[in-house]
């Protein structure tokens, strides 16, 4: 009998614990999947998807159908609120380096769904909802995992752990790694409603980032719905700006109506910078928000996310597959961690920090600098690289 219950444990069933699992069980190799919760995440979370990941779910025969469950936006914008002056940022200009010229707007869920229900048609895995990873030790040959459910405690012997477990990671803590950054000072309010805002505001993209008096937000839709991020005011209390009262009156600042909006969903959230200072060691490796986290403005976090699985997936593949020295997925942190730092937590926070300029003037240089640069070809070319993560994921490609 074989020493091992799996060949690959993965702790975490969001979108990134799915798709590694979807990827290793392709490649022929056992896994066993651990959710602590009892059935998949629908919270209300990422809903932009990059060109280069949409790319990346053709590989395993997705892209088409979560295309099908969200809207193809081929533009987004940086705004003035309520005059409408704006930048445009095309991405048709990315037509000769991606089979997806624009950014997708779905919700996180339907994409763990789609991962999810690929992975049940996959013999090789096994997942465990309601099993929570409490702990590992690793040695030379092999892990075990300590996992708990409702009715058990039991551990597994694998070759390797992935800690996919998100932003509390225990895999992180297990492993010893701090959680380096900051936490911005802000509490973040996303609401949605089936209210249209592309009928009331001229000219909006499905995805807009808006500066207003003393304040900025987003709009972002998804279908049948549109997504609003609101950014706290600075003179109230935080509490006071979560009810529905003052949702109510933050929705009318956007676009002014006789009647009240109906407000779906609402959730605060609280914004993260932080990194681990390695991606694992040995046996186990994280992945997604175990770790890394970002500022959701610029949505690049689950991208990044699915992006590490992809990269995680093919040194573990190398390895248990095809006989490599387990130092090969060292290349992994050479390739993921840079990447992760220098542009995805770089470039969401500069993001941030250019929505929450509050000054009139600087508001009007930092657009007027944006459409300097939309209308140069070249320029604009290398910010749409940029910013749709293609650039960041040919330079991790590129180093050995
Ligand atoms: C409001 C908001 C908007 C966002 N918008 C975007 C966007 O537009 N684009 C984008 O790219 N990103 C966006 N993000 C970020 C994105 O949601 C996350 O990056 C993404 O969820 C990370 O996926 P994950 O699989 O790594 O982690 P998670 O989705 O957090 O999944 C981790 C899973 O592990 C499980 N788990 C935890 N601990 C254990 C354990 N010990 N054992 C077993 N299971 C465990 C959890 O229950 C969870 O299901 C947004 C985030 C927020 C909050």
């Amino acid at each position: 009998m074989s020493k091992f219950d799996t060949e690959v444990v993965v702790a975490g069933g969001g979108p990134v614990g799915f798709m590694a699992a979807l990827l290793l069980a392709r490649a022929g190799i056992s896994v066993a999947l651990l959710e602590q919760e009892a059935a998949i995440s629908r919270d209300l979370r990422a809903s932009t998807f990059h060109p280069p990941t949409l790319d990346m779910l053709d590989t395993v025969g997705l892209g088409a159908q979560v295309v099908a469950e969200g809207i193809p936006c081929p533009h987004w914008q940086i705004r003035l609120h309520p005059t409408g002056e704006r930048a445009v940022f095309d991405l048709g200009i990315l037509s000769k380096d991606t089979k997806h010229p624009y950014r997708l707007q779905c919700e996180q869920w339907k994409l763990a769904v789609a991962i999810a229900d690929a992975v049940a048609a996959e013999r090789k895995v096994n997942v465990m909802f309601g099993a929570k990873a409490t702990g590992f030790r690793q040695d030379d040959d092999g892990v075990v995992v300590d996992v708990t459910s409702d009715t058990e405690t039991r551990q597994l012997r694998a070759k390797f752990l992935i800690g996919s477990d998100g932003a509390r990671s225990t895999i992180r803590d297990a492993l010893g790694l701090p959680f380096e950054g900051e936490t911005y000072p802000e509490t973040t309010l996303l609401a949605t409603t089936t209210v249209q805002f592309n009928e009331h505001l001229e000219g909006l993209s499905n995805v807009s980032y808006c500066w207003k008096a003393g304040g900025n937000f987003a709009l972002l839709r998804v279908p049948g719905r549109w997504r609003v991020s609101i950014y706290p005011r600075e003179d109230m209390p935080i509490d006071d700006q979560l009810t529905e009262e003052a949702i109510e009156a933050s929705l009318q600042q956007i676009v002014s109506r006789p009647e009240r909006y109906d407000i779906i969903e609402k959730r605060p959230y609280r914004v993260h910078q932080r990194i681990v200072p390695r991606y694992g060691e040995g046996r186990v490796w994280l992945a997604g928000d175990a770790a890394h986290l970002n500022s959701p403005t610029g949505g690049m976090g689950l991208n990044g996310g699915i992006h590490d699985a992809f990269e995680l997936s093919a040194a573990l593949i190398d390895v248990i597959v095809k006989g490599a020295d387990i130092g090969r997925i060292a290349l992994y942190d050479r390739r993921r961690r840079p990447m992760a730092r220098e542009q995805i937590l770089a470039q969401s926070d500069r993001n941030r920090a250019r929505m929450r300029e509050r000054d009139d003037t600087k508001r009007r240089e930092i657009l007027a600098g944006l459409q300097a640069l939309i209308r140069d070809r070249n320029q604009l070319y290398a910010y749409m690289l940029k910013t749709s993560m293609i650039e960041g994921l040919r330079q991790a490609a590129a180093v050995n």
